[in-house]
């Protein structure tokens, strides 16, 4: 089985995620995902996969160190739908950052994520959407590539990466940046914004608008106050009473990492573990493989009760797994997924052999 899984190339698994989608869609459950009421918010980030210092295959990306030792590594950049006031996510198929066949640089996750744009588009040509990045991502061919493709975004940015930016918007303070401030339930909000901002210093520089938000809230007993600060540029028109949901939005980017990446890797999926390497595709196609029987139990965990009152039960998803595995041992005959779920909720008498 892998030996034949390893000469496939991940990007076959992809429609088996636009299917899922596309029911979703039909079914009415993204209604509930509706960003500023007509846009779906779309996390992505990059995330490691494998990492060793003597597995290897040919597509895998290589650190040299100084003292002549190698690290080879697999990465890949996820994507999900997300919304601020949803636990759930829905994972859209991840593009592998690999080393192309001939390559001699390491692929990044700039490169995998014009292919994975491009890729999203063709799937879901009409989708209106809004992608929502960290950083690295607030570049101008970036920014030109999600354009190009009718996508709208919400980028972090830091002053320290963002200098002419940072410079710009902190002379129109005061003066062309609208701003208020507001209190709710002991947390302040501190919410401004900047429009047609030059993103850099060059001619062709996209402009932008520019959001800066402070939270303060009380760190302890005695009154001690902590304050967080961000800045992200967009696209969107920003206005004073879309303002507070587009912050929402922007802070709803952590759910790829929270609610995705640390989900694979810390309940039970062993996302990181080496099932088997290959020499070819077998790392990548595990992981979108585990990231679509991820994309079915979220399904699962949004719309069916019976798996719903089996994970309330088990109290997360790592011993869910750990106590349906135990159910096939312990019960002669499990028809379906169904009863296992029943019979975690409701675990029927075991019946001992009879003794003659
Ligand atoms: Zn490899």
């Amino acid at each position: 089985m892998r030996t034949r899984l390893d000469n496939i190339p991940p990007k076959v698994i992809r429609p088996a995620y636009r299917k899922i989608f596309t029911l979703l869609q039909r079914g009415k459950v993204l209604e509930h995902f509706l960003f500023l009421e007509k846009y779906y918010l779309i996390s992505a980030d990059g995330t490691g996969v494998f990492s060793s210092s003597q597995v290897h295959c040919k597509n895998c990306c290589v650190k040299e160190h100084k003292d002549g030792s190698k690290t080879y590594y697999h990465q890949i950049l996820g994507a999900a739908l997300v919304h601020p006031d949803q636990q759930i996510v829905f994972p859209i198929a991840p593009e592998p950052i690999l080393k192309h066949d001939g390559a001699k640089k390491n692929d990044c996750e700039r490169n995998a994520s014009k292919r994975w744009v491009a890729d999203f588009r063709r799937e879901h040509p009409h989708l209106p959407v809004v992608i929502v990045e960290d950083c690295l991502a607030s570049n101008a061919p970036h920014i030109a590539k999600l354009t190009e493709h009718n996508m709208r975004y919400i980028l972090g940015c830091s002053e320290g990466d963002h200098a002419y930016l940072a410079d710009w918007v902190n002379a129109m303070e005061g003066e062309d940046g609208p701003s208020f401030k507001e209190t709710i339930e002991g947390v302040t909000h501190e919410y401004e914004y900047f429009k047609k901002v030059p993103l850099k210093g060059s001619e062709n520089a996209p402009l932008v608008t520019v959001i800066r938000y402070k939270e303060t809230k009380k760190k302890t007993k005695k009154g001690e106050e902590k304050t967080t600060k961000w800045m992200w540029v967009t696209d969107l028109a920003v206005t004073s009473k879309n303002i507070r949901e587009i912050v929402k939005g922007a802070r709803a980017r952590h759910h790829i990492e929270n609610q995705t990446f640390n989900t694979l890797k810390n309940q039970g999926y062993e996302f990181e573990h080496n099932f088997g390497h290959g020499n070819q595709y077998l790392n990548h196609v595990f992981s979108m493989l585990m990231m679509l029987a991820f994309l079915i139990d979220q399904c699962l965990q949004r719309l069916n009760k019976r798996f719903q009152g089996a994970l309330q039960r088990c109290f997360g998803k790592k011993s869910l797994w750990e106590r349906m595995l135990h159910s096939l041992y312990v019960y002669e005959s499990i028809p379906n997924f169904e009863t296992l779920y029943e019979a975690i909720v409701r675990p029927p008498p075991v019946s001992l052999p009879s003794v003659i």
